[in-house]
């Protein structure tokens, strides 16, 4: 079975993009120095607790059922397009007002903020599956990797040091420190449109899925799957995965090269995200999509990252030409 894999010897350094090599972010706290944090522990029970009384206090209806999906997949291309795409990998451009909505969309998810998110998340990356990572299933479990890492005290702040790039918006600093804001007007509003079935289906129950759904990429994206290229780390493609998560389960393509908008590479690796942007994209409201250069593809190819965190202009200019634009269709 997968989940019970012998662990594999550290893998050798990854070659990356030389700007990659320019600094570091700083020390993180190591997870065995750490405690669990009580009031993560509670949120995460709460929300649970209460999106399963909601199935007995409301019974299911056509309505609620597709408000907790669309809540879901509302907030999921938060993450993935949002917190995922565009903080932590700048994989496109947009404006001041959409990012900011990205951000609040994505906070919604109550995953904390986009800042805190995008900032682990280039960690994930630089240190794949390494003793660094603080969601590895190789390293610490396949529990520690899905739930563990999120309500433990080494993860609790926000890596300032690895965003740097997105720290000269106050609005987006004022979202990451106020990390229950958007949830609790997400909230309200559900609750204000549709009184006490709105809000238990619509967020309490969403909120839950959506937690696990994202959550699947850092465990089970890592060992359940297929993998196309021999990446330094435990990258897996899942079909099942990339279906709940508008793509993201294309990871094993994700690790090999981050700078592309789609992670989904093939006309048949459906990636909801990518469909959703290239919308977007029509309506002048993203723009600057990036998509996988050739050079990945030749059998043997290295992989490929840039770190903006390690650059002054938050790695802009290294991104703009490590990535190709989406040729104009
Ligand atoms: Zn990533
Ligand atoms: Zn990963």
């Amino acid at each position: 079975m997968l989940l019970l894999e012998p662990p594999r010897p550290d893998p050798a350094p990854v070659a990356v993009h030389p700007v990659a090599a320019l600094a570091d972010a700083g020390p993180q706290v190591a997870p065995d120095k750490g405690h669990y944090e009580p009031s993560a522990i509670a949120l995460m029970v709460t929300v649970h607790v209460l999106g399963v009384l909601g199935l007995f206090l409301f019974p299911p209806t056509w309505p609620l059922v597709a408000l907790c999906v669309g809540s879901y997949y509302l907030r999921m291309f938060g993450i993935t397009a949002g917190y995922h795409r565009y903080f932590a990998h700048r994989t496109y451009r947009t404006s001041r007002w959409f990012q900011f909505v990205l951000a609040f969309l994505g906070s919604t998810a109550t995953q904390r903020g986009a800042l805190w998110w995008a900032a682990h998340h280039r960690d994930h990356h630089r240190h794949s599956d390494q003793e660094r990572d603080l969601h590895s299933p190789l390293r610490r479990g396949f529990w520690w990797s899905h739930i563990g890492w999120i309500v433990h005290s080494s993860s609790t702040e926000t890596r300032w040091g690895n965003i740097k790039d997105f720290t000269k918006y106050p609005e987006l600093v004022w979202l990451d420190n106020w990390r229950l804001f958007a949830p609790v007007v997400y909230a309200a509003t559900l609750f204000a449109l549709g009184g006490a079935p709105a809000l238990f289906w619509g967020y309490f129950l969403s909120t839950a899925f959506l937690w696990h759904g994202t959550f699947v990429i850092n465990s089970l994206c890592h060992v359940w799957g297929s993998r196309r290229f021999e990446t330094t780390d435990t990258s897996r493609n899942n079909l099942w995965l990339a279906l709940l998560t508008l793509g993201e389960g294309w990871h094993n393509n994700h690790h090999h090269y981050q700078s592309s908008v789609r992670q989904g590479w093939l006309w048949w690796e459906v990636d909801g995200s990518f469909y959703a942007l290239k919308a977007l994209e029509k309506l002048g409201i993203v723009w600057k999509l990036k998509s996988v250069p050739e050079r990945v593809w030749t059998p043997g190819a290295a992989s490929e990252s840039v770190d903006p965190a390690k650059t002054a202009d938050g790695g802009a200019a290294a991104i703009e030409a490590l990535a190709v634009a989406e040729p104009a269709s």
